[in-house]
């Protein structure tokens, strides 16, 4: 038998999809690979396929133990002898499960990494296991954006297996950092790595707005159709959840601090169609395989692009066309760098939770593409999308480039060590007491835009943050520096221009 049978006879399915052969076949020849692919890509088939080839069997490690059931079902209903342990089950059906793995009665078993760890491992090294397949496989990196301590001992575990399986990883986010350090630590020689992006996505942000209203309004005119709405808290999943019911919109949601039984089924509600919509913190959705979920809603910005990229990702897996909307709110921002700020995590970590929310926030004040903004961030090139919200904003581009030199010298001014806040003050002539002690009342670009609002300023600051002619950096407060391209516009060398809405005065006629 081939894949190319496998795939037709098991699977029912004609073709395969962009890099599975190149995985299944690195996998047959005993190669140790990452596949990179995106949320609906078609991973599983990539190890599912060899199993079935493979005299062994394949042990499957996937981080949520919820989904075990839901996938091993689904084997099952194709005819694949699979299953799974974990702590749900007694010693005896345990105890089972392995011996129809050592009798080649059962191909594939899936195991939660936690257990990995603990006193399976003397039962798994009596297992002739061919193959590990590490699913969410950027849970091992501390520079991915879910890192899991349980994840970092597996390539010790594997190492013990004296069956030495082929390995094969797999994750849809990975930047070429991520993918380095997966590679490092598992010892993988290759990597898979399709197109990152999503052509029936359209990205659009929504800025400036009432995000209820929002909301209630785009659900009305989406009636019907199933979609996701992401809150970053529980308390705000609530209160989304109330709100919409309230207005007559059907809507279930989810968090971690609903019981377990709550949570079952409510997710049924939405994967079963009963409920159209979901409201939900990002505890909700890995692996979930809903084919037709037409938009992905994030009412609150997540903490990085990857989990964005992730979440918004559960949108129209099955190819048709689909939006990923982003509300954006400053306030919002505030909300995950207090979370990251909370969390247990190391200074070092820390630092890097706030950068990767920097890049998060740039992506919502950028005029370039999104997906292109997404597939750069990736390590990826790509054309323009035609589909977001800059690529079908048609408002007219205007020069800034003297406001920018505005901005760009006053941060050289004040020696490259200060943020937006304070620059934004400075430049509107802000007469708050750090401005004086500073002394920066004294430099000649103080109050140079005082005719502009505070906000307005710092909306150019970021702007010029997104398009890369400042750099910020350093970790919970960042400090504005100016960016090579920055300096050229300083030099008069390149020009600035942006979308800039027109204001009224603007638009009165000359003599008026
Ligand atoms: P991922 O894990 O990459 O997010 P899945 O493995 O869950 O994606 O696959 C997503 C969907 O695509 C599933 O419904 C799967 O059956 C389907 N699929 C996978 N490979 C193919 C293929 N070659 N042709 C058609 N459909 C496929």
């Amino acid at each position: 038998m081939t894949p190319q049978t496998i795939l037709k006879s098991q699977f029912g399915y004609d073709t395969f999809r962009k890099g599975q052969e190149d995985v299944i076949n690195a996998i047959l020849n005993h190669q140790n690979v990452l596949a990179i692919m995106p949320t609906g890509g078609g991973k599983s088939l990539c190890y599912q396929i060899p199993a079935l080839m493979l005299t062994g069997v394949t042990l499957v490690v996937s981080p949520l133990i919820s989904l075990m059931k839901d996938q091993v079902d689904a084997l099952n209903e194709n005819g694949i002898p699979a299953t799974f342990i974990n702590s749900s089950l007694d010693y005896q059906a345990i105890d089972q499960r392995f011996q129809e793995a050592a009798s080649g009665t059962v191909k594939l078993l899936y195991v939660s990494p936690e257990r990995l760890d603990s006193g399976y491992l003397n039962r798994l090294a009596e297992l002739p296991i061919d193959l590990v397949a590490i699913d969410e496989a950027h849970c091992i990196s501390q520079w991915g954006h879910d890192f899991r301590p349980s994840y970092l001992n597996l390539a010790n575990t594997i190492e013990q297996l004296p069956s030495q399986p082929t390995i094969v990883a797999l994750t849809a986010t990975a930047t070429p950092k991520v993918a380095r350090d997966i590679c490092d630590r598992l010892r993988l020689s290759k990597e898979v790595k399709t197109g990152f992006s999503r052509p029936n996505l359209a990205f659009k942000i929504v800025k400036h707005q009432d995000n209820d209203k929002f909301l209630i309004e785009y659900l009305r005119q989406n009636a019907g159709q199933s979609g996701i709405v992401y809150a970053s808290t529980r308390k705000e999943v609530e209160r989304l959840t109330k709100l919409l019911n309230r207005r007559h919109i059907e809507a279930t949601m989810y968090h971690g601090g609903l019981s377990k039984e709550e949570r079952r089924e409510n997710q049924e509600d939405f994967l079963y169609d009963r409920v159209p919509i979901m409201v939900a913190t990002n505890a909700f959705g890995m692996g979930i395989d809903k084919s037709n979920v037409r938009f992905v809603i994030h009412a609150q910005v997540p903490g990085s692009l990857e989990a964005y990229y992730q979440e918004a990702g559960r949108a129209g897996r099955d190819g048709l066309p689909s939006e990923a909307i982003l509300l954006f709110r400053l306030s919002d921002v505030q909300i995950q760098h207090f979370l990251i700020d909370q969390s247990d995590r190391d200074e070092a970590g820390k630092q890097r939770e706030y950068d990767k929310l920097q890049a998060m926030s740039q992506y919502a004040n950028t005029q370039e593409c999104l997906q292109q903004y997404i597939l750069n961030y990736f390590g990826e090139d790509g054309e323009k999308c035609g589909r977001c919200s800059n690529c079908l904003d048609d408002r007219e581009k205007q020069d800034i480039t003297i406001d920018a030199q505005k901005v760009l010298s006053c941060v050289k001014r004040m020696n490259e060590r200060f943020g937006k806040v304070l620059v934004a003050q400075v430049l509107t002539g802000s007469s708050v007491a750090r401005v004086k002690q500073l002394r920066f009342d004294e430099l000649s670009t103080y109050g140079i835009m005082k005719q502009e609002s505070q906000k307005s300023v710092a909306e150019l600051i970021d702007f010029l943050t997104a398009s890369g002619y400042l750099i910020s950096e350093g970790g919970q407060y960042p400090i504005l520096r100016v960016s090579d391209l920055g300096v050229a516009v300083l030099q008069g060398k390149e020009q600035v221009s942006r979308k800039v809405a027109v204001k009224a005065t603007h638009a009165l006629p000359e003599n008026d």
